[in-house]
């Protein structure tokens, strides 16, 4: 196995960490709120060595900038979060894009993060601005005409976020006539249309503006994928919740450039290797998304 716990690197941290060009002490912790109890180790990734990627032109573009660029969110806690005081990167989708890094033979810690909207991805990718995308983003066939995915690495659903005193939003067939909040480029804003949910659609370029808006009463609702608007419900329980059952399937994968079939076999086989018993992915979770006591079935890796 291409990995191993903190565990040891705590044991020894007293002696030679600091000697290592690894990388160092679990600072990134989430930014769920503690509980008190004692919260899983953030993995670490051993960095494969003498990676050769030939037929990758995307992998060639990495090895010429010296690191991969990879687009993220940084405003959805527990999965892409940039800490405003600390600048440090986390959360389930950062862990992955690290264990991704790794594999292909850099360091964790080299990753340049750069944060693109929903709306952005696709076209992000195409340019070249970013040479992978972990973020939330769900593998469709619209997408896949412009863009390609490794994984699923994860599945969500729809869900729906409103404040903790709402009583008369339960579900998706609440929302009639009500303003309900996503974002551009999603998948949740084009469901809530086809659906004709309600005709009172509010559309801004994050989750969190959206959840801004909640917060001031000038929606009822936001709407995307549980496990986001989960990691807002944990961070303000006392103003949000999350209600009623999910109502798509959301599953997550790596983008990437749509003709570079050797990275995409590259990252699946690093995904799959992270879903074997003991293998990165489980302790990914359960040091992320996992914290607030919630469980996920593991994905199956689709190649195509
Ligand atoms: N997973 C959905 C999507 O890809 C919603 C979350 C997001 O916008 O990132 O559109």
């Amino acid at each position: 196995m291409r990995f191993r716990t903190l565990a040891v690197g705590l044991l020894i941290s007293g002696l030679a960490l600091s000697a290592c060009g690894k990388e160092g002490a679990p600072t990134d912790s989430g930014s769920g709120e503690g509980n008190g109890s004692a919260a899983p180790e953030m993995p670490t990734y051993e960095v494969a060595k003498d990676v050769k990627l030939e037929g990758s032109p995307t992998f060639d573009k990495m090895k010429s900038v010296g690191h991969p660029i990879v687009g993220v969110k940084e405003d959805q806690p527990g999965l892409g979060y940039k800490d405003p005081t600390t600048g440090k990167y986390s959360g389930f989708d950062i862990e992955i894009a690290r264990y991704v890094a790794a594999n292909l033979g850099f360091e964790p810690e080299s990753i340049e993060f750069k944060a693109v909207p929903s709306a952005g991805r696709e076209q992000a990718l195409i340019n070249g601005d970013v040479h992978y995308y972990v973020g939330t983003y769900t593998i469709n066939d619209k997408r896949k005409q412009q863009v390609s995915f490794a994984g699923p690495y994860f599945v969500a659903g729809q869900g729906l976020l409103v404040q903790k005193d709402n009583t008369d939003i339960n579900g998706k067939d609440d929302l009639k006539g009500k303003k309900v909040c996503s974002v551009s480029g999603s998948t949740p804003i084009q469901n809530v249309r086809d659906q004709g949910m309600t005709d009172q659609i509010v559309e801004l370029q994050t989750y969190s503006q959206c959840v801004n808006q909640l917060a001031q009463g000038q929606v009822d609702a936001v709407t995307t994928d549980d496990a986001i608007l989960k990691g807002y419900a944990a961070q303000e329980p006392d103003k949000f919740k999350v209600v009623g059952d999910t109502f798509s399937e959301e599953p997550y994968g790596i983008g990437l450039p749509k003709d570079d079939k050797v990275l995409r076999d590259k990252v699946n086989d690093a995904l799959e290797a992270s879903l074997e018993e003991g293998g990165a992915w489980q302790k990914i979770y359960d040091a992320t998304l996992g914290k607030s006591g919630s469980t996920a079935e593991k994905p199956a890796i689709e190649r195509y």
